[in-house]
């Protein structure tokens, strides 16, 4: 969820901070301040977030939300974090992770599944695998949570995760908690309307199917996805969406953007669709590489990519 107060809090943090305290202070929670947001995400980049927090359940999110919702102060969710280009100034106002067991639950209801948000996208795939329950499987090989995925609705050339989700479990910014179904969910490609939340947890409705037939296609599905993505670093990030109809590598590849790298920041040749970080890379290379190769592919295919990876 994306605070509505962004220019309005900032100044609240520093003098909070000068008090040694912190506007959460008496709500009972483990707030830390300044934390390296780089070790929460997939690039290793970007500066701190004012404020940090790994609620331990439903009840300690809401009383954080409301209390950044009543002092205006910005707040974002992060899930894995390979889907998010941190600022070297960081973020300031307050950053939740949902790693607590409480959001990290994956129950089967056959033949439904209810996942928590903060569950890891590929542990879904997998219980939803084992237990004989197909729809998830061609999502295998996206790294990131559950939550990250809805609100992107992740997905490649077998399908997105939209098409499998039933009902999503959601915090709005006043703490409250509600149901979306049916007409109050949308999925577009990389898109869906659940930008206004806290994704808590959601119930996937699958097909039921032979659990070794299912086992052996995730399988394959899982050595295609990873033939497709650099190997050997952690430090990537994918950055365009495909446009409707082509893919956004083979556009890359030909406007000949696949050796161009700003400062720290390059172009993964062999997919390069990816950019990789090297050690010392600042968030701004990556922004201006990304804004490199999309001029490129502009220049010299009139086309105009829209960037995957998020800045914050
Ligand atoms: C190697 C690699 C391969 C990739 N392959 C694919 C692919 O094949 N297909 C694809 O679609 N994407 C792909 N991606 C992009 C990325 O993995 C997906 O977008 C992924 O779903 C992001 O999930 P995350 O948990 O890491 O989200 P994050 O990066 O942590 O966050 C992304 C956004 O979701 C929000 N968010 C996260 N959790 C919640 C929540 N609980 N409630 C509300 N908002 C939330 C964040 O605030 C942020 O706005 C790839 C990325 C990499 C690095």
């Amino acid at each position: 969820m994306k605070s509505r107060h962004n220019g309005t809090a900032v100044d609240v943090l520093p003098s909070d901070a000068q008090r040694g305290g912190t506007p959460f202070d008496d709500l009972g929670l483990a707030v830390s301040c300044r934390e390296p947001l780089s070790h929460h995400t997939w690039l290793g980049i970007g500066g701190e977030a004012g404020y940090f927090c790994e609620p331990v359940d439903v009840e300690a999110l809401s009383r954080l939300v409301t209390r950044c919702h009543a002092q205006r102060i910005p707040f974002r969710v992060i899930g894995g974090g390979s889907n998010i280009l941190v600022p070297s100034a960081g973020f300031p106002g307050l950053v939740v992770r949902l790693s607590a067991p409480s959001f990290s639950r994956i129950d089967v209801e056959r033949p439904m599944l209810r996942v928590g948000a903060g569950a890891k996208l590929v542990h879904a795939v997998s219980a939803a695998v084992q237990a004989g329950l197909s729809g998830l499987e061609t999502l295998v090989g996206i790294p990131g949570t559950v939550g990250g995925a809805l609100v992107g609705n992740a997905g490649g050339h077998g399908g997105d995760i939209g098409e499998c989700v039933r009902e999503v479990s959601v915090m709005l910014p006043d703490g409250t908690v509600e149901t979306r179904t049916g007409s109050q969910l949308a999925f577009e490609s990389r898109w869906s309307n659940l930008d206004d939340c806290i994704i808590i947890s959601c119930r996937f409705e699958l097909d039921e199917e032979d659990p070794e037939r299912l086992t052996k296609r995730m399988q394959k599905q899982w050595i295609v996805a990873r033939s497709e993505q650099p190997s050997g670093t952690r430090s990537v990030a994918m950055m365009f969406k495909d446009p409707h109809g082509s893919s956004a590598e083979s556009l890359v590849v030909q406007a000949g953007g696949r050796d161009l790298r700003v400062g720290e920041a390059a172009v993964y040749a062999a997919h390069a669709n990816y950019m990789v970080a090297s050690s010392k890379c600042l968030s701004d290379d990556v922004r201006a590489l990304i804004e490199l190769v999309r001029a490129k592919v502009r220049e010299r295919l009139g086309v105009e990519l829209t960037p995957q990876i998020e800045v914050w």
